[in-house]
């Protein structure tokens, strides 16, 4: 695995508490989509080295030409230090790595489950079929307090508006608390609301991702469904 020096080009907030980092893309670096890689803050690197190396999925699709990462922005050493890096500074990153990414076999569908900051991989895979125009079914169900708090979410819709085989459904836990309108769905992800997402396609394979707690819930509703642990890909964001 291969260790590059890059400057950070900017950050955005992508969410109410989410924030996008967006890093020159060094010559050379290749990715799948559902990839992902280590930040390392120099800054950090004399101190606790757990506090100075992070994982992030990879956002961005291999078609663009910078890499992107998003994370919820927490009081923790590494994202303070993250955050307050101007733009132009060298960080470093080590990748790409992972294999959550998409199934080859283009007439399986493919569903995606994500919890908050669990969309990030699924970005980067759903961009670049969008970019391949890959005529391949796939739906994503994510789940969120709130629209404000869901990252990416208009990008979404506009993925959903541009590849007629991808289908969006997202899922609001919490509008009661929410100043945004919102027509989609309500409550939590359970084996009813998959089962209505999964009607009609042909042989899903499922990818969960977000924090291990979601993930393994997630793994026990597709279970009792009757989905096999055979056609369930999963990633752990370990540290939420
Ligand atoms: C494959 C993968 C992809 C990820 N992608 C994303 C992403 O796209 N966006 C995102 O926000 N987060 C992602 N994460 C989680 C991320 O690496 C951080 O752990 C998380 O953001 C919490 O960091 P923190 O600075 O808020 O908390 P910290 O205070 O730094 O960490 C909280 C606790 O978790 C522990 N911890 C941190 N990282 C790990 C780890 N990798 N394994 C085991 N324990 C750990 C720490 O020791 C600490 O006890 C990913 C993790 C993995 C493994």
């Amino acid at each position: 695995m291969m260790t590059y020096d890059v400057k950070l080009q900017k950050h955005d907030n992508v969410a109410e508490g989410t924030m996008a980092f967006h890093f020159e893309k060094p010559s050379g670096f290749t990715f799948k989509p559902g990839q992902a890689l280590d930040v390392i803050l120099p800054g950090l690197e004399a101190g606790d080295a757990q506090n100075a190396r992070h994982t992030f999925s990879i956002v961005s699709a291999p078609a663009q030409s910078d890499l992107v990462i998003a994370t919820r922005m927490r009081d923790s050493v590494f994202k303070n230090a993250l955050k307050a890096l101007p733009a132009g500074s060298v960080v470093k990153l080590e990748g790409p790595f992972g294999s959550l990414t998409l199934h080859n076999n283009r007439a399986r569908a493919a569903v995606f489950i994500a919890g908050g900051i669990g969309i990030t991989p699924f970005m980067s895979i759903l961009k670049q079929a969008g970019n391949d125009k890959l005529p391949q079914s796939l739906t994503l169900l994510y789940a969120n307090r709130r629209p404000e708090d869901a990252a990416f979410l208009a990008e979404l819709q506009q993925l959903e508006q541009q590849n007629a085989h991808f289908r969006l459904i997202g899922v609001m836990a919490q509008m009661e608390k929410s100043s945004m309108p919102w027509k989609g769905e309500t409550g939590l992800i359970d084996g009813d609301l998959i089962k209505r997402a999964i009607a009609g396609l042909q042989s899903p394979i499922y990818y969960l991702v977000g924090p291990p707690a979601m993930v393994e819930a997630m793994r026990t509703t597709l279970n009792q469904i009757g989905v096999d642990d055979d056609d369930i890909r999963t990633e752990e964001f370990y540290g939420y």
